[in-house]
Order: structure tokens, then sequence, then C-alpha cells
């Protein structure tokens, strides 16, 4: 199990400004938009379907019996089961070796171990707007 540091900068889902998270609060108004960010992270142990997508700048885990049907957008996603859906991470996707990523995957890094399942189209190394400023 890989160590996932923790945030203390935050982007923001919607305008991209980088903010500072408040430590233990679940949620954050985003100063440059006013848009509340949901900050908490999430474990699929189960299979969870739904519709939409489930938007945090926490973290989010699928377990080796997690199955998620669905998008998935975080800071960084690990995958040790199945998820059926697009992901998108302003950090990290990390797909094991017993994971299964069915569908599109968006992330500034991506780390695939070997025996993992992938497929759909890969935007791998974006720059967050701070970066792309200089
Ligand atoms: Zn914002």
């Amino acid at each position: 199990m890989l160590e996932i540091p923790s945030i203390s900068h935050i982007e923001c889902p919607f305008c991209c400004e980088e903010i500072v998270r408040p430590t233990k609060a679940i949620t954050a108004t985003c100063p440059n938009c006013g848009k509340t960010i949901a900050l908490d992270s999430r474990v699929f142990n189960q299979k969870y379907v739904f519709s939409g997508e489930i938007l945090t700048r926490g973290n989010i885990s699928v377990g080796e019996k997690g199955f998620v049907k669905g998008d998935l957008s975080a800071t960084d996603i690990v995958i040790e089961g199945i998820v059926e859906g697009n992901v998108k991470a302003v950090g990290r996707i990390l797909l094991s070796q017993s994971g299964s990523l069915i569908g599109n995957a968006e992330a500034r890094r991506l780390v695939v171990s070997e025996g993992a399942t992938l497929s759909g189209n890969l935007k791998i190394g974006l720059k967050s707007n701070k970066e792309k400023n200089g």
C-alpha cells in the first residue's frame, strides 16, 4: 500500500485556482469563484453504481473488492479493484496489479502496475494553471 501524502494546497476543480486546504474541514469554499469544494477522501470496497461524477479534492481509493461504475474526480486516485467510468486526478492515478480501469483517464501522473487492465483514452501530464503561468 502506497502512502498518500497529506494535502495542504488544493486546486479548485471549478476555476483551477490553488487554495490552502483548511485542516480537518470536509468542504472548503473557493475564495476565487465562491463554489463549495468537497475535501473528503473516499474508500470503495464494494459495488457502487451511480450516475454522474464524484468530485472531491480528497483522495479516492477503490479496494480490491471495490467495483465502481461512474465518473471519479479527486486529487489522488488508487484503483485496486474495478472502475468503469472516466477518472480524473489533479495528482496521481495509481492502477495496481489487481486494478482494472475501463474508461478514460486524465491525470498529472499515472502509475500502472504490471498486470493491471486499462482500456480507454489517456491524458497524462496536465499542468495546473499555476504551473502553466510559470
Ligand atoms: Zn474556484
